[in-house]
């Protein structure tokens, strides 16, 4: 059973990163579903609850997500999810239900960088950026692989782009873990693509480590897929590592392709409204 001997419930995020830095084993409370499953004594528990983190704010260049924002929350903002083309929507569409979605923070999820992520997947190949107490701001890719400890992660900021992409994954049954997931992103005149879930924590190539061109060839598009392929995988409960790196490398094909063949969101939407207008009556 999770204990704590005391509970701090900070105003400020500055007040929070104090607490944390006077106490080694003081802990960082989110929306606290995953901590709740830990079965250890914590001398003092801080709540962000009081932080005024639990909004998202759209600015003229990005949209900037606070940490105690809930899956629920984000997964429900519209002008987020037609940005990124759903991808973060459909990464927490299988996190349990929507009860557990209204409670787990888009904070506690990126902080943890936990190897099945699928939101860490979904939010690595969009221009996101973390934003700590201590730290300051640093690219979200930067934060996964390796940067920033013992912090208080305040917003999340992704920054507003003409994005095409796509969240593909398996999962062994609905609700499970995923067993792979590959999120896929265009922007910038660039392609950006995540894979996860490996078991290990997510990957993420881009540049010459991707090699895809903007438009790309059906050879250039099998040679990106193979680097996707030939990451480092492993084998748990849910699948052997010769079997996530044959996903790796079809889950990519699929959320790239998907991503190429989207349309700029207004004509997508244009087209969406004339789909759904009446087609008159027949006499
Ligand atoms: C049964 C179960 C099934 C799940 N299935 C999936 C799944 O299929 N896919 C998926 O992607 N995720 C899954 N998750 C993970 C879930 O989506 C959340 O990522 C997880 O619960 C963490 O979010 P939280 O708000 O509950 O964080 P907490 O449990 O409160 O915190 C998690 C960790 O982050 C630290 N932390 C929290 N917030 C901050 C902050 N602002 N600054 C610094 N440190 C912080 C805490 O100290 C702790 O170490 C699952 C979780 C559970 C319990």
């Amino acid at each position: 059973m999770l204990k704590f001997e005391q509970y701090a419930r900070p105003a400020s995020t500055k007040e929070a990163y104090g607490l944390l830095q006077e106490n080694r084993l003081a802990t960082v409370i989110g929306g606290m579903m995953w901590l709740r499953l830990s079965d250890r004594t914590i001398p003092i528990g801080i709540d962000l609850s009081g932080c005024g983190l639990d909004r998202i704010e759209e600015t003229d260049d990005a949209f900037v997500i606070g940490a105690m924002v809930t899956l629920g929350q984000l997964e429900n903002h519209e002008a987020f999810a037609r940005m990124t083309r759903n991808v973060f929507t459909d990464g927490v569409h299988d996190i349990i239900g929507t009860q557990f979605r209204n409670l787990a923070t888009v904070g506690g999820s990126a902080y943890a960088r936990m190897g099945f992520s699928d939101i860490v997947t979904a939010l690595l190949p969009l221009d996101t950026w973390v934003e700590f107490t201590g730290a300051g701001t640093m690219r979200f890719a930067d934060f996964v692989n390796g940067g920033a400890a013992r912090d208080v992660l305040e917003r999340i900021v992704v920054r507003k782009h003409d994005y095409r992409a796509s969240f593909q994954c398996v999962r062994n049954s609905a609700t499970d873990f995923s067993t792979l997931n590959v999120c896929a992103a265009l922007w910038d005149d660039e392609w950006h693509l995540a894979v996860g879930a490996r078991p290990k924590k997510a990957k993420f190539l881009e540049g010459d480590d991707l090699g895809l061109p903007r438009e790309f060839t059906p050879d250039e598009l099998a040679a990106a897929c193979e680097r996707a392929r030939y990451l480092n995988y492993g084998t748990d409960r849910r699948a052997s590592a010769d079997y996530r790196a044959e996903l790796a490398e079809i889950l990519s094909r699929r959320a790239i392709l998907t991503a190429a063949n989207q349309l700029d969101v207004e004509s997508e939407l244009r087209l969406a409204a004339e789909a759904a207008k009446p087609k008159g009556v027949i006499q």
